[in-house]
């Protein structure tokens, strides 16, 4: 490959060398690699006569072609991309679009009415464009090819989990870092058609970059629904796909009472990578055994422009065949990634002992936008703070217990919820499950257990015994809610923030 220091270069190289290879379909169109080239420059021109150098470009849309086109667009000339997700709340919107200083608001017609009349944006806030008003042809404008890799080419916020989203500074350098990495720790193939069903705001996105420095097709899905992504895989032969655990759970579902679409699948996909939020180990295994394909985790994170710590096919056989305890397990670093486990004093811990992860590599962001402060805190000496606890083993292999927001302190003892989540989904009647720690006056917090029932509700004399039967006496429950459903975010993690707020009856 030519050098590739900039997002644009990677598409410039791919429309070069495969001019007419199909580079991105969604929802039935595709576009080569010289159409999406040609739409990314027509793109850019326009903003570089619209925008001042530095530009902040918010982008309000579901999945669609010119998404990725503003990926390689807006930074093409050195503006910046921010793409808002479509889930959130058009004040949330706004807060974004105000904190990121944007020029312009570019989306799709219904999503920018929503930000207008719900968003509370101030007096003189940017134009709000639709989409499919801007110049998707033209001339390409002559390229200023002396962009410094260290810009900033993408601010994106985090998906917002444990409190209000951080805006990241993703550079070409980090980002394309973080696409080397990924591709260490989960290659791509000569064949291989790629499909993704995550929204294109979230930093999984990334990897439709990876596998366009390939030169391969990737396949963006409007939004995850079972049934388009088997008609997407039947048409187009994807080989990889990219799911969180609850679209896998989704999907395994749909394939139960369908068993053409399950041939189908099974015909192309050779491995399903998975990531952004924990695997409970039963999904797992019906995974394997309904889909027969390899399985390949990713840790990552959006202040790491994409995965860092990839568990292995190799690995995954290991955990079904003979080693239980290897599915618990988020893997190893990709090339170029370092990881680290820290006490609280930031000192290194040994290998077995429980701390804070911390990452190190060219894929860690330039820090959080326009907020030193929560920056100095995170991204101090090269090693990114993750915020989640876990330990390495004597492999190397890294074990997450928790986010370290969600580790319960009760009568001094710490609880991981996770732990107690994978106990008390084995209870027949248990669909979903999300584990909290609430204030309590005699033991600083107490455990509870919100369930969503999956048929007959659970007895919560049932729950605490299963905890009891495995786990120590203080880890088990001392309060049980069932819900009708747990409040997520757009890439199925649980915000449970939001979760304890509701159950206090305070703002999280
Ligand atoms: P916020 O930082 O705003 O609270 P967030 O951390 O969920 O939101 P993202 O950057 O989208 O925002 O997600 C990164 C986090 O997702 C990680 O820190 C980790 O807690 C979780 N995560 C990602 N991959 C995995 C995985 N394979 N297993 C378990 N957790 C994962
Ligand atoms: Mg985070």
């Amino acid at each position: 490959h030519r050098d590739v220091h900039r997002l644009y270069d990677v598409l410039d190289a791919a429309a070069q060398e495969a001019p007419e290879a199909p580079a991105l379909s969604v929802d039935g169109t595709t576009w080569t690699f010289q159409e999406l080239r040609a739409r990314t420059d027509a793109l850019s021109a326009h903003l570089s006569g619209r925008c001042s150098p530095g530009a902040r470009v918010a982008l309000l849309a579901h999945n669609r072609l010119e998404y990725v086109a503003a990926y390689y667009g807006v930074p093409r000339d050195g503006r910046i991309l921010v793409p808002l997700n479509q889930r959130l709340h058009p004040r949330e919107w706004a807060d974004q679009v105000v904190r990121s200083g944007a020029e312009l608001v570019v989306g799709e017609p219904d999503l920018l009415e929503r930000l207008e009349r719900e968003g509370g944006l101030p007096a003189g806030h940017p134009p709000l464009v639709d989409v499919a008003d801007l110049p998707w042809d033209g001339p390409a404008p002559s390229r200023e090819d002396d962009r410094d890799p260290a810009e900033v080419a993408w601010l994106m916020f985090t998906s917002g989990t444990t409190g209000r989203p951080k805006g990241v500074r993703l550079t070409h350098r980090s980002l394309l870092a973080g696409v080397a990495v990924t591709a260490s720790g989960r290659p791509v193939l000569p064949d291989d058609v790629f499909c993704t069903p995550f929204p294109l705001c979230h930093v999984a996105g990334y990897q439709v970059i990876l596998h366009h420095l390939f030169r391969r097709h990737a396949v963006v899905l409007r939004r995850f629904d079972p049934a388009v992504l088997v008609d997407a895989a039947r048409r187009h032969g994807v080989t990889n796909l990219s799911l969180a655990p609850t679209m896998l759970e989704d999907l395994l579902a749909h394939l139960d009472g369908d068993p053409a679409a399950l041939g189908a699948l099974r015909a192309t996909v050779r491995v399903v990578a998975y990531g952004s939020a924990p695997m409970p180990v039963p999904l797992l295994r019906r995974a394997d055994a309904v889909l027969g394909c390899d399985l390949n985790q990713g840790y990552g994170m959006t202040e790491l422009s994409g995965n860092a710590t990839f568990l292995s096919p190799a690995d995954h056989r290991a955990a079904v065949a003979a080693r239980p305890e290897l599915a618990a397990s988020a893997g190893r670093p990709g090339d170029g990634a370092e990881i680290a486990v820290v006490g609280e004093d930031g000192a290194p811990l040994p290998p077995g002992e429980q701390g804070e992860v911390v990452v190190r590599g060219a894929q860690v962001a330039d820090g959080y936008w326009d907020d030193p402060e929560a920056t100095a805190e995170a991204f101090a000496g090269g090693w990114f703070r993750t915020g989640d606890a876990g330990r390495v083993d004597g492999d190397g292999r890294l074990y997450l217990a928790d986010r370290i927001k969600d580790v319960i302190i009760t009568g001094g003892e710490n609880v991981s919820s996770r732990e107690v989540e994978d106990v008390l989904r084995t209870v027949p009647g248990v669909g979903e499950v999300a584990v909290v720690g609430l204030p309590d006056p005699r033991w600083g917090q107490s455990v509870c257990a919100v369930i969503v029932p999956d048929g007959v509700p659970p007895r919560e004399e049932d729950l605490v015994a299963a905890c009891r039967a495995r786990l120590a006496g203080f880890k088990a429950p001392r309060r049980v809610e069932f819900v009708a459903a747990l409040p997520r975010t757009g890439t199925g993690k649980v915000r449970k923030a939001a979760l304890r707020a509701e159950l206090t009856g305070r703002p999280s």
